[in-house]
């Protein structure tokens, strides 16, 4: 059935700025394609629509970092480096950041830090590399300077509508916004509509840490065993653990169904409609169980359900080279790389999360090619993070944040490099931007020039 539909009236719409660089989305991915942008002595603007950066790690609060780390040839390493350290260091200034942690049953490891810590740290870098923040402005679409150029990026804000020029833009809106209103092709979950299933995410306070002691150990086998007297949980494999605080413990238990049992998508407004209430149902009905069931937890509550509900996939860019679970499961390396990642395969199918790590002979860790993060099509356009071109089982690996502080980190550096070299950012000299990210700290693997 054809939707109603009125016509709006045609308008000017006012300039807000004319950029070198213009990154959408404050997540991992945009924030560190503004800093590196911005550093290397670009005019810089990130557009974000809440008033905070950190995209899903604060406003679906993760408070985790996945992916900094690998298992390198059995040993536990950071592999992730560049602005991830810059980040590291200031929250842990702040005293926001949590010992390194096993997870996913000891295999891997992984950081918590305080979600407030983290804006601040954001806030913080932003300022020092002279980024211009533009918050609480929603990205809405795109003028077009011919077919293949993006000439400026509409936003909606409080004080009305604007447009942003600029000449390279950054997607880091993870849901590849951008790209898609530029015309780039792209595609949506496996290949039959079923995308990884979201999360809503909260936090619990009041938690008694001498009787909670390693809890997220018996808390599987507590909802185990509840199942077997009838009760029911939205997924296997809880990930319930302690913050820097152990008063306080996050909890990523929930998954987030339509009625028909498929994922709520991230860019369907009625389905996240739905979805917040449903997210809100479950933090609600599994901390119950929790609280009733767990020692150290009797006198818990809930400090916080994350402002909005944690969406895992939504678009993946067609990009010059697609990043597949093969090339992750497989360690591969890649002549034009950009980093290293050693996250497992991760997916999050209906009812539970399945785990696949690379074989333990392996060496734990992939390249990332610098061709995902360039889309086909369109010229004057990168797009980092999660949305980036990577096949659906691929994406279930590298979309966590390491990969995208990494992705994020070569968007802005490639941006310089182009707008220096008069080239589009597909034209790049790879060698010389894996110099300049080498120079800058990063781990780019042993395929770098
Ligand atoms: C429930 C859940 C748990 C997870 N757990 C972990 C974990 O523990 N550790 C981990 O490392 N990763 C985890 N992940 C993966 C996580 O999504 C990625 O690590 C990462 O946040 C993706 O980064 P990104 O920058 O690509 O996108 P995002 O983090 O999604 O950031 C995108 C940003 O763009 C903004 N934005 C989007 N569209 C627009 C627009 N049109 N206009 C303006 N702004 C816009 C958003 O507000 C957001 O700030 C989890 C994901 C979910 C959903």
């Amino acid at each position: 059935m054809q939707a109603k539909q009125i016509t709006e009236p045609s308008r000017q719409t006012p300039l807000w700025g004319e950029y070198e660089v213009v990154v959408l989305g404050g997540g991992p991915a945009g924030l560190a394609a503004a800093l590196a942008a911005a550093r290397a002595g670009r005019s810089t603007i990130i557009i974000e629509r809440y008033g905070f950066f950190g995209g899903a790690g604060t406003a679906a609060g993760l408070s985790t970092f996945c992916g900094l780390h690998a298992v390198v040839h059995g040993k536990h390493e950071q592999v992730v480096h560049g602005i991830a350290d810059d980040v590291l260091a200031r929250l842990a200034a702040m005293d926001g950041l949590n010992k390194p942690h096993l997870t996913v049953q000891n295999q891997i490891t992984a950081l918590s830090y305080d979600i407030s810590a983290f804006k601040i740290a954001a806030d913080d870098l932003m300022a020092d590399a002279r980024v211009e923040v533009l918050f609480h402005a929603f990205g809405t679409g795109v003028a077009m300077a011919d077919e293949r150029r993006i000439d400026a990026v509409f936003v909606e804000t409080k004080s009305g509508r604007f447009a942003v020029r600029g000449k390279v833009f950054v997607d880091g809106s993870g849901d590849g916004d951008l790209a898609a209103w530029a015309g780039v092709p792209y595609d949506v979950g496996d290949g039959s509509g079923n995308m990884l299933y979201p999360s809503t995410m909260f936090r619990i306070n009041g938690v008694n840490p001498d009787r909670a002691g390693r809890a997220w150990e018996i808390i599987p086998g507590l909802m185990e065993a509840a199942e077997k007297q009838g009760r029911r949980f939205p997924r296997k494999k809880p990930i319930v653990r302690p913050q820097r605080n152990p008063i306080e413990w996050r909890a990523n238990l929930t998954q987030i169904k339509n009625p028909n049992g498929t994922a709520v998508s991230g860019i369907d407004a009625r389905e996240l409609s739905y979805g917040e209430v449903e997210g809100r149902r479950q933090c609600w009905d599994v901390f119950q169980f929790i609280k009733e069931s767990t020692p150290g937890f009797e006198e818990a509550y809930i400090v916080e359900i994350a402002p909005q509900i944690g969406i895992r996939e939504t678009r993946r860019i067609h990009g010059e080279y697609t990043l597949t679970d093969q090339d992750i499961l497989g360690c591969r390396d890649f002549a034009d790389t950009i980093g290293i990642q050693g996250w497992p395969v991760e997916a999050h199918i209906k009812g539970d999360v399945k785990f696949v790590f690379t074989p333990p002979s392996a060496r734990g860790f992939n390249e990332i090619p610098y061709r995902i993060i360039v889309p086909q099509k369109i010229d004057n356009l990168l797009v980092a993070g999660r949305c980036a071109s990577m096949s659906h089982e691929g994406q279930s690996s590298a979309r966590v944040s390491g990969p995208c502080f990494i992705m994020g980190q070569a968007a802005g550096t490639a941006a310089d490099l182009a707008l220096g070299m008069g080239v589009a950012p597909r034209a790049i000299d790879v060698a010389k931007l894996q110099q300049r990210l080498r120079a800058a700290g990063a781990n780019l693997g042993p395929s770098a020039r």
